[in-house]
């Protein structure tokens, strides 16, 4: 039966994207989507498979232009031509990208737009070699259920010149954009955003709606990138957490607050921490635009937070987490065996350090109970997983 299904998938996509070699972005876009979900599920199976058995991974219907957030780099051709794309793997060479089959089409327009406004304007891109030049990247957020549109200018310097009029040939053609901004970033750098920021228009944020809450997006704070599986990821976390009405949770690295706001409608309380200051007030702000009474939010290391939690005996009934890539250290993880959650829900982007900080947390007494992967990235090789573990009664 399992053998004749994987026959009938056709193994290789006989259609993959131009830039495939070139980007690097879609690692697996060689495979069939079928095939893709296969592998992904094969490489959880593999890597977290000895704690619990891995549920089928769930993955996207349709799985193309999911991005909500497209960045874009500039550079000049040959000959002196504006292009606009992704950086060549590993290289700071350009590529230059038209449309691409996983971001968000409105937002690759308005990239297009900005690129033939650059000209008429005569605002070259940045060089990182000789330091000439004014814009470096555009970044563009889009709220797919809000429709509000986010497009964020960054340039090497504060100047510049003929703004309003720029702002106001960009909204013409694109009447959809709800806000704009400016970002300043003059150091040598390959991170996108800089720290000064100004809004050239509307309120300087985008808000989206997220399993029926609303959220509001700032241009440096960290939001989902594929909000359709997103729903589907948090909703199982949430269905794993086992909620009463009752219970006291800790929505540990919160980002903006979205999965504890979500889960606070059927919690006690709610308590949120995140090292990043500008999405903890985004998350105080969306706490009170969705009238939710029940959930805290604190900008501390969510390690030493918890562990000063423990020190001073307070409790917590499940303790929700969701790490960066590089998942979390022992500091917060000697925290949470001291503070003895009843159940942890562990989001996880990468399921190595995952499996690495589930092998700790299964010394310190917890059990596997639950392990659900959701393709929150197709066509590339990340993987994102959701683990739910139980305190071993001693
Ligand atoms: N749960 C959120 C954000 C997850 S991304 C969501 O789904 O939207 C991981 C977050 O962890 C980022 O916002 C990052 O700023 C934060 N972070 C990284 N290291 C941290 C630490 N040591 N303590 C608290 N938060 C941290």
């Amino acid at each position: 039966m399992e053998q004749d299904k994987k026959r009938q998938e056709p193994e290789r996509n006989t259609n993959p994207c131009p830039l495939y070699r070139k980007c690097g972005g879609c690692q697996l876009q060689n495979m069939s989507y079928p095939r893709q979900l296969h592998w992904k599920q094969e490489r959880v199976e593999k890597l977290l498979g000895n704690f619990h058995t891995v549920s089928p991974i769930i993955g996207m219907e349709n799985p193309y232009h999911y991005r909500n957030k497209v960045q874009a780099a500039f550079a000049l051709d040959r000959s002196r031509k504006i292009i606009s794309g992704v950086y060549q793997a590993s290289t700071h060479r350009v590529v230059p990208v038209e449309s691409c089959m996983i971001e968000d089409k409105t937002a690759d327009r308005i990239v297009l737009t900005i690129r033939k406004l650059m000209k008429d304007f005569r605002m070259e891109p940045y060089n990182e070699d000789t330091g000439r030049g004014l814009v470096r990247h555009v970044l563009v957020k889009r709220g797919f259920a809000s429709g509000q549109v986010m497009v964020v200018l960054v340039t090497a310097s504060p100047i510049l010149p003929a703004k309003n009029n720029f702002v106001k040939a960009l909204r013409k053609v694109h009447p959809e954009i709800t806000t704009i901004l400016q970002n300043v970033n003059n150091r040598a750098t390959s991170m996108v955003l800089g720290e000064a920021e100004k809004v050239l228009y509307g309120p300087g944020y985008i808000e989206e709606t997220l399993c029926g809450c609303v959220f509001r997006i700032s241009a440096k704070s960290f939001y989902q990138i594929n909000p359709i599986q997103t729903e589907v990821l948090y909703q199982k976390a949430i269905e794993m957490a086992g909620l009463t009405g009752k219970e006291t949770v800790i929505d540990a690295y919160c980002g903006t607050g979205t999965i504890g706001l979500i889960a606070s409608k059927q919690a006690g309380n709610v308590i949120g921490v995140e090292l990043n200051r500008d999405a903890v007030r985004d998350a105080i702000v969306n706490a009170k635009n969705n009238k939710i009474k029940n959930a805290y939010f604190y900008c501390a290391d969510a390690g030493e937070f918890m562990s000063a939690m423990a020190d001073e005996g307070e409790t917590a009934d499940v303790v929700l987490m969701d790490p960066p890539r590089a998942g979390s250290d022992e500091k917060f993880l000697t925290s949470l065996a001291a503070l003895a959650p009843r159940r942890v829900v562990y989001i996880s982007c990468n399921p190595e350090t995952q499996q690495r900080d589930l092998e700790f947390l299964v010394r310190a007494g917890y059990r596997v109970e639950a392990i659900q992967p959701v393709d929150m990235f197709p066509h590339t090789n990340h993987v994102e997983t959701v683990v739910q573990l139980e305190r071993s009664l001693k």
